[in-house]
């Protein structure tokens, strides 16, 4: 797909004019919020405004869809309710039991959502799949019709090689499906590289205030798995509401100076935090020492997002205790706003997580670097002060 042929103008462009105005009546710079559920029918029984009920025809949420579209060089895009709902919509829409290969490296929610998907009659494999070895030896010839790749991927934000990837699908005849959560349309545009199929919840960077819930999914060419995923959308009901979507027209105007500027101040950051005392690792594909670095300098264009982890070397308590410790970092989940959030993963995934216990995942936001790094500092020092390790060792990785 040629992202280029279909838009002319860069992302950067594309997002600052949010596809320009749409109100032909009122010449609106901003459109309005379209909140009407029903559209009147002609007297002579059509409906010649092409719009018929508010689930599937609403103008805010069709706006939206079209600027997703444009932004991934995508035929097509839909807005959901929420990115499980777009996420699911995928799996929900499979014609015939299918073996799925899924990145063991996922949102958590997702993951234990695919584990009990077997009530759809799939069967779902999950691998390390920057490891392309190891997606080959778990193929089922014949049964292998879904990639599920999700990169970075929580929490250790491990890198997969899209077009790797994309190349043994396809030559086994299944479709990728890739989600861009957290590297947004501003750093990959995984179609241009050969996925079939996007998927963000726009809940995190897209709208990028910690104020809507919303999911999106765009595909390469509509197909016969698309028309099924839009038809159940409508049949279920996992639309966005128009007030949803003007929120999300509003956050995403930006988000490319915000992408920027948060993969700017999570590099600075992981390069200060590197070889800090307290940690035993900083996670961060732009550090050289990621083992995913050099994939993630092909893929990710100008930048390497604002997600990263640390270790801390105390293990589950010293983690806890440091993240008790912030004064300006919140405490918090989720990701992508503009606020720095901080977020003792392991106890929010629950029992049976593979995130280690002494993870810290960092959503790096667009305050100054010396007061997210200060504070930081201070709350290991202090952590690691309150477990008996005194603090003059930790001042010396400031
Ligand atoms: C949050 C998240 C989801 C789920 O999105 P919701 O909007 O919370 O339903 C899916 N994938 C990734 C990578 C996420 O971070």
């Amino acid at each position: 797909m040629d992202h280029e042929t279909r838009s002319p103008v860069k992302t950067r462009t594309l997002l600052a004019q949010g596809l320009g105005p749409a109100e032909s009546a009122t010449k609106a710079l901003v459109s309005p919020i379209h909140m009407s559920t029903t559209y009147l029918r002609d007297a002579d029984n059509g409906y010649s405004g092409g719009r018929i009920y508010g689930a599937t025809d609403n103008p805010s949420v069709q706006q939206a869809e079209a600027l997703f579209a444009a932004l991934e060089g995508a035929q097509d895009a839909l807005m959901f309710g929420s990115g499980m709902a777009a996420a699911s919509a995928v799996f929900q829409a499979l014609e015939r039991p299918t073996h799925i290969i899924a990145s063991r490296g996922m949102f958590y929610g997702l993951r234990a959502w695919l584990a009990d998907i077997s009530v759809f009659g799939h069967c779902v494999t999950f691998v390390e799949t920057s490891d392309l070895d190891a997606i080959r030896r778990a193929m089922r010839p014949g049964e292998t019709g879904l990639f599920w790749v999700e990169t970075p991927s929580n929490p250790l934000w491990t890198i997969t090689d899209i077009p790797a990837v994309a190349e043994i699908a396809h030559s086994a005849g299944a479709l990728l499906c890739v989600d861009a959560t957290v590297s947004t349309p501003v750093l990959t545009r995984p179609i241009a590289v050969g996925a079939d199929i996007v998927v963000h919840s726009a809940t995190k960077y897209l709208n990028g205030h910690s104020d809507v819930m919303a999911g999106v999914l765009a595909v390469a060419e509509r197909n016969g798995l698309w028309d099924r995923i839009r038809r159940g959308r409508a049949q279920i009901g996992a639309t966005l509401g128009p007030f949803e979507a003007w929120l999300l027209m509003r956050g995403v105007r930006t988000l490319h100076v915000r992408v920027k500027a948060q993969s700017e101040t999570a590099l600075m950051l992981a390069n200060r935090l590197a070889g800090h005392p307290a940690l035993s690792a900083v996670l961060y594909p732009g550090l050289r020492s990621h083992p995913g670095h050099a994939v993630a300098v092909r893929q990710m264009i100008g930048g390497f997002g604002g997600m990263m982890s640390i270790r801390v070397k105390g293990g589950e308590a010293a983690a806890v205790a440091a993240a008790a410790q912030v004064q300006l970092w919140k405490r918090a989940t989720s990701l992508g706003g503009v606020e720095s959030l901080i977020e003792h993963r392991a106890s929010i995934e629950g029992t049976g997580t593979p995130c280690p216990s002494d993870l810290l995942r960092l959503s790096v936001g667009l305050e100054d670097i010396d007061d997210l790094f200060f504070d930081l500092v201070q709350a290991l020092g202090s952590a690691a002060a309150a477990a008996g390790h005194g603090k003059d060792g930790i001042r010396g990785g400031v």
